[in-house]
């Protein structure tokens, strides 16, 4: 089987090409669609030995993870021209690699599954201590790094510490990231684990220290970028120890215990740079350390946590809320990122080590402030939003004077909106977050006000109830419960060592 790229390289040989047209000699042969290419090296890869027997190439040399022939027990070469092999002297040729004599002493279906698996293991060798881990496209180097790269591989796997001698390189490498907690210094050495131990260890020959050489070669080598998939992780040039602090967003996004939209906006608001940035967060590319020390910028070690329970968890705080107040939940995690209110970082929490953001509750509301204040004219939608009610009751508030229409007709004034919630009281369920029917039975039990409008959209629930709020004493109005104690219960943490972070 081969690829067109394959192909491409047969017809350039003017002999060949002769020679394919006048025997049909490529009629049986199958071309490869490029999806399936990716199994095969890009450039041809011959064994000397057999093409100077019979002249051909066998398409089993193609398979991306080849590097030797099995007849001859040696290794493949790269050649441009067929033809011009016969010149190829004996002695030239390179003698087997440890991997190699240890895949030969496989039986077949063992040796395939072997090199599958060095493949595979060698995308995490390669640049060992990011936090990506790269994807390779091996099919398009030469033979030569191939088999460098698998002899690497297989004598790091021949190491039976190997998993301590990395895990500590890793977490040394990453030390400035220790405020940052466990998952963050840890992450991906669970899978790292998970993948040595999947080889089994074939024998304990490698020493610790030729294993942690081998380690430190792979990780400070300037590697041409071309062999990686991912190329916008060098946006801002290719300063290797630099690249290895990279994660993608959607790590961040479990980093900082913040949805990954969040983290798109607030790149994009640059309250922390990107090194790419995309709105697929998984291709998106951020510097751990630039995040952290904006962290360190906005939150210090917090040693005295007693306020913790005035301080609420971002994902706790209800959808409804931002509708109220027309605010997004990227805007309030953008003000607390930044350190603009009092928010909390916790570090370590609960068993599997999450973090997650806090925001202080008064900070809440001081966002939710800030915003209604500057609110502008809105749109009869966001309008119904807002107020929690529906097209008819809205057009109701317009026509008998409540709300007040812009010029153009085509918004709500906002001033005629902030005047109305601050003179009337809107109950109704989405609001309040409870049954409009049982707040009106409190608030109209108590000094017997009567509402100035009720709107029943079904028989068992009071959808809209008006006050005046002029009309209610001090004690009506306490009959309604803060909206914050609606808030999602604090989980217990039972984790020992959080580390909380708190605004300067
Ligand atoms: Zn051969
Ligand atoms: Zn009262």
């Amino acid at each position: 089987m081969y690829t067109s790229e394959h192909l491409d390289k047969l017809y350039d040989i003017e002999l060949v090409k002769r020679d394919i047209a006048q025997y049909s000699l490529l009629d049986s042969v199958e071309v490869l669609k490029s999806s399936f290419a990716d199994f095969y090296s890009k450039e041809l890869k011959v064994c000397p030995s057999c093409v100077k027997e019979d002249g051909l190439h066998k398409s089993v040399w193609q398979y991306t993870s080849t590097t030797v022939c099995e007849v001859h027990r040696t290794s493949l070469v790269n050649t441009a021209n067929l033809l011009a092999l016969d010149s190829c002297e004996e002695e030239q040729q390179e003698t087997l690699l440890s991997f190699e004599v240890h895949l030969l002493s496989l039986s077949c279906s063992e040796r395939e599954l072997f090199a599958n698996k060095l493949m595979t293991f060698a995308e995490y060798v390669f640049r060992p201590f990011d936090f990506i881990t790269a994807k390779l496209k091996l099919r398009e180097v030469s033979v030569a790094f191939l088999r460098s790269l698998f002899e690497d591989v297989y004598k790091l796997l021949c190491c039976k510490e190997l998993i301590y001698v990395w895990e500590e390189l890793i977490l040394t490498h990453r030390e400035n990231l220790n405020t940052m907690g466990v998952l963050v210094t840890h992450y991906g050495i669970n899978e790292l684990k998970a993948q040595i131990h999947s080889f089994n260890v074939i024998s304990g020959t490698t020493l610790v220290c030729e294993a942690k050489r081998i380690l430190l070669k792979y990780h400070d080598a300037d590697f041409d970028t071309a062999i990686y998939v991912s190329t916008h992780r060098f946006d801002n040039g290719v300063d290797v120890n630099n690249v290895s602090f990279q994660v993608d967003g959607v790590m961040l996004s479990k980093f900082l215990g913040i949805h990954m939209k969040s983290i798109i906006y607030m790149a994009m608001q640059n309250t922390f740079t990107a090194v790419y940035l995309c709105k697929q967060p998984d291709k998106s590319f951020f510097d751990i350390q630039v995040v952290e020390s904006l962290l360190s910028k906005a939150f210090v070690p917090s040693l005295n946590i007693q306020q913790t329970e005035s301080f609420i968890n971002i994902s706790d705080i209800p959808k409804g809320i931002y509708d109220l107040f027309d605010l997004t939940i990227e805007e309030l995690i953008d003000a607390a990122v930044s350190g603009q209110v009092d928010s909390q970082f916790k570090v370590n929490t609960t068993v599997s080590y999450v973090n997650h953001l806090l925001i202080s509750e008064a900070g809440v509301k001081e966002v939710l402030k800030n915003k209604w204040q500057s609110m502008g004219d809105v749109k009869a939608c966001d309008a119904i939003k807002m107020l929690k009610i529906n097209s008819n009751v809205l057009n109701k508030l317009i026509t008998e004077g409540y709300l007040v229409l812009t010029n153009d007709k085509s918004r709500i004034d906002a001033d005629s909106i902030r005047d109305f919630v601050s003179n009337y009281l809107i109950l109704n369920r989405k609001a309040n977050f409870e049954k409009a029917r049982s707040c009106e039975k409190r608030v109209t039990g108590c000094c017997k006000v009567e509402p100035i409008h009720q709107i029943y959209m079904s028989p068992k629930t009071t959808d809209f109830v008006l006050y005046n709020k002029a009309d209610l004493n001090d004690c009506c109005m306490q009959q309604l419960q803060s909206r914050f104690t609606h808030f999602n219960q604090q989980k217990v943490d039972l984790s020992k060592d959080v580390i909380t972070f708190q605004t300067k």
